[in-house]
């Protein structure tokens, strides 16, 4: 049913209700993991990292690698990544070098015979290294780690189109990476002046011609709706643009201004952003679009094209929500090298140093960089399976998660089952005694659906630590 305020979109299972949008799309975590970061103390030490990864052995689940490159360039002004702008050769080879230290470090920690199934190179960018920077450290990784070069693998790299010609798409493949992330955000020329990220269409369609044709089997966009100058109509001309290249996978952010938190935004003009009713048909028409022209929304900001892995792992049961966003892969255990990257060992997560000075200082002194982290217990891991149903699937049943996980789920979680009892009335979910089901209002709101099940969220507040939900 439609009333004034509500529009079902067409093809995209999702049903735009702004009164809601507004009254939930509040502050919310992005669940990629649970517990969320905000959650890691710095009682969590390298001696526990140590101990955890030991233990993980004999469990022998494969393992994923992310290896954060923190350098960029020029300043994009929306960015709120890790990031450091630089030209400066003698502070990236002092990295360069400490990352590969820590290689030799975390390497001997995991059995040779657990293999690499999942790369993810991250940033920063990526590709500020040269090809002997990048060939040099894959090298490294290849000769410390046991990858599998199998087509089942997952090697993936984010690319700033910027910094990249067809050869070097070429060399990322032979390097064996198969999966390409590339930063979009708007073509529009006067957001680009606007956020000082400059890229045209033709030279960003050149390289996914040129990953095409060196093999790449999945290609994703980034895009970002509620930068400075975006009216529905310029943002529709990126989103034309964007459909015609075709990209397997496409990630739609929203813009979160924190000029207090993020020193580059204060080179954003707040005026020139978008009114929040302006975000919300950016948002609407975004999903509309993508989803007629054949894209299937998956949930948080994420779309892929009908065939592509993550629609058909949403079908049969496999899909999960990760640091990327999310993934088929079943579940490794995730090392995380580099500055601030966050590894996930057994029942722990564990974070890198934040600054590069310190994740250097603590490597040079013969140490890991592990700074802060948690122990999960019994608790947070049902409670990371019930977000992650919920995240993944839109529904839970009562019975099945109380069979697979040996709990009566009625009885243990009475107190959230009343909790979602609002949402009920407020047709964002059905709830019986079988379980929940998210509807096509839901949809757009899984974070705020997915906090009443987080114990670590007052749940009485509209917590200011994190980002909008929308
Ligand atoms: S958006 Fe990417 S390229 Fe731009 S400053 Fe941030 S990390 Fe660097």
């Amino acid at each position: 049913m439609s009333t004034d305020n509500t529009k079902a979109t067409g093809h995209s299972g999702v049903c735009f209700d702004t009164d809601l949008i507004v009254r939930y799309g509040g502050r919310g975590p992005r669940y990629t993991s649970y517990p969320t970061a905000l959650q890691f103390s710095d009682s969590l030490t390298a001696a526990d990292y140590r101990a955890q990864a030991e233990a993980s052995n004999a469990l022998a689940v494969p393992l994923s690698l992310y290896v954060h490159i923190p350098f960029c360039h020029s300043l994009c002004y929306y960015c709120g990544c890790n990031k450091i702008v630089t030209h400066n050769k003698a502070r990236v080879a002092r990295y360069m070098e400490m990352l590969n230290r820590e290689i030799e470090m975390q390497s001997a920690l995991f059995d040779r015979s657990r293999k690499i199934e999942q790369l993810h190179f991250g940033g920063g960018t990526p590709t500020y290294l040269d090809r002997d920077q990048l060939a040099g450290l894959m090298d490294r990784l290849r000769e410390a780690f046991n990858f599998d070069d199998s087509d089942a693998r997952e090697f993936s790299i984010e690319v700033d189109p910027r910094t990249v010609d067809a050869g070097r798409i070429r060399h990322l493949a032979e390097l064996g990476f198969n999966r390409l992330s590339l930063g979009i955000q708007d073509f529009d020329p006067d957001v680009q002046k606007a956020v000082n990220r400059a890229q045209t269409p033709d030279e960003v369609r050149d390289l996914v011609e040129s990953a095409i044709d060196s093999g790449f089997g999945s290609i994703s966009f980034d895009l970002i709706y509620g930068l400075p100058h975006q009216t529905v109509e310029s943002f529709n001309t990126t989103l034309d643009l964007v459909i015609d290249m075709k990209p397997d996978r496409l990630a739609v952010y929203n813009y979160a201004h924190l000029p207090q938190r993020f020193k580059g935004q204060r080179m954003i003009n707040a005026e020139d952003i978008p009114l929040p009713e302006t975000k919300l048909e950016l948002l609407h028409h975004t999903i509309d679009k993508l989803c007629a022209e054949g894209y299937v929304y998956i949930g948080m900001d994420h779309f892929a094209l009908p065939d592509d892995e993550l629609v058909h792992a949403r079908r049969n049961g496999t899909l999960q929500r990760n640091f990327q966003g999310y993934s088929t892969h079943r579940q490794c255990d995730l090392i995380s090298l580099g500055v601030s990257g966050i590894g996930n060992i057994g029942n722990m997560y564990a974070q890198n140093a934040i600054t590069t000075m310190e994740y250097e200082d603590i490597i040079e002194s013969g140490e890991l960089p592990i700074k802060k982290g948690i122990l999960v217990d019994d608790d947070d891991l049902l409670r990371a399976d019930v977000i992650q149903a919920l995240m993944c699937y839109d529904s839970l049943s009562f019975d099945d998660f109380s069979a697979a996980h040996d709990i009566d789920f009625r009885s243990y979680f009475a107190n959230e089952i009343e909790r979602l009892k609002p949402l009920v009335t407020d047709d964002l979910i059905e709830l019986d005694d079988t379980g929940v089901v998210i509807t096509a209002k839901g949809r757009l709101l899984l974070r705020s659906i997915a906090m009443v099940f987080d114990r670590y969220i007052d749940q009485s507040e509209n917590d200011n630590r994190f980002s909008k939900a929308i």
